[in-house]
């Protein structure tokens, strides 16, 4: 039996195609929440809306700092493991989640598998950073999304990983089909809009870099559309800092109307790295508001360009650039057939091991 280890929002996305793929290769998994995500419109929405399976354990471990966090989740996942006796526990990505799953499955001898394994932006300031780096380190199974990711695997000297392809490619082309006769997400959208998503805490704890990102906003040439975090919708009235009148805040969205919303936008400004991926997967030009992306190859193709917010002046220079940039069409994250070549390797590993 496979434990997989879901926390937060991006996770429920990639589990979403590695749960489907699961299900049709008769592969037998249990889902563990551990409640780093909370709200409804950050959680359930999505195990409703994408099929997937409802957790059998919800840990309810969220709010705290990173290390009261992973603390929490690293006994509390110990007692799941030690119950559940699993074969392998499935952790994706960089949250405080996947490094508590990892490190508790590693030190009872469990084998752990990492789903976006390899995945580096250099920058140790950058928590995720740290996660991802011990996540490979403790990893036994590295399902890795692209070839400069087992080059960055490589020099710290893990060999061995499985390059899948993105398992968000697989989620972009299934949900993608159900969007197209979808109902735009909020009344009175404008036809023409860029897209922004901010969360990071680089970009957020500081009340005067996220003051420079409402300037770029208000500098932009196009309405903007902000499905707003929680994290940064506290530290907005935390900061007291107001919108600009041309943002149109939104609660945060489920991820159909994410992906109409990315869709029909002119350009999408965002510091997530799953957005930046999408805007690529459906044909919009991307503005990073951040020093430096773990998805270089997508700056190479000039389908993102990155804007560390410094100035609005800045920022609106990017996107005036990419409004009238013609990246050419790429393929670099696989065939969408991901999530299938992880649950083929799982089946292939459990009939020899
Ligand atoms: N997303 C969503 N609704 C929103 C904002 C984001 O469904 O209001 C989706 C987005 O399409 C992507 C994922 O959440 O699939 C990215 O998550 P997030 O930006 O929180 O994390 P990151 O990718 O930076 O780790």
């Amino acid at each position: 039996m496979i434990i997989s280890i879901l926390g937060a929002r991006p996770q429920f996305v990639k589990a979403a195609a590695v749960s489907r793929a699961f299900a049709q290769a008769g592969i037998s998994e249990t889902i563990v929440h551990t409640g780093q995500h909370y709200d409804d419109n950050m959680s359930k929405l999505f195990f409703d809306e994408l099929d997937i399976a409802p957790p059998a354990v919800n840990l309810g471990i969220g709010g705290g700092s990173h290390g009261q966090n992973t603390g929490r989740m690293l006994e509390a996942l110990e007692r799941v493991f030690v119950d559940l006796k699993p074969r392998t526990v499935l952790v994706y990505g960089d949250t405080d989640s996947t490094l508590a799953g990892a490190l508790a499955a590693s030190k009872l001898g469990v084998r752990v598998a990492h789903v976006e394994a390899g995945l580096r932006s250099f920058n140790r300031l950058m928590p995720e950073e740290i996660n991802r780096v011990l996540v490979d380190h403790l990893s036994d199974l590295l399902f890795v999304p692209t070839k400069n990711a087992v080059a960055n695997l490589a020099r710290e000297g893990i060999e061995g990983a499985s390059l899948v392809g993105d398992v968000m490619f697989d989620a972009a082309i299934h949900f993608g089909a159900r969007v197209a006769n979808r109902r735009p997400p909020a009344d009175n959208l404008p036809s023409e809009y860029a897209l922004a998503t901010v969360h990071r805490a680089s970009n957020t704890d500081h009340r005067e870099t996220l003051s420079v990102i409402l300037d770029g906003f208000a500098k932009c040439p196009l309405p903007i559309i902000l499905p707003l975090h929680p994290r940064t919708k506290a530290r907005l009235d935390g900061f007291d800092l107001v919108v600009p009148p041309t943002v149109r805040v939104l609660p945060p969205v489920g991820f159909l109307d994410m992906i109409w919303l990315e869709r029909h936008a002119s350009v999408i400004l965002t510091d997530s790295g799953g957005v930046q991926k999408e805007a690529y997967f459906h044909g919009t030009p991307c503005v990073t508001l951040r020093e430096e992306t773990e998805w270089s190859e997508l700056v190479d193709a000039g389908w993102n360009r990155l804007c560390p917010p410094r100035s609005g002046d800045a920022i609106r220079a990017a996107v005036v650039e990419s409004l009238s940039s013609k990246p050419e069409p790429a393929s670099l994250y696989g065939d969408g057939a991901a999530a299938r070549r992880i649950a083929q390797i799982l089946v292939q590993e459990a009939a020899t091991g």
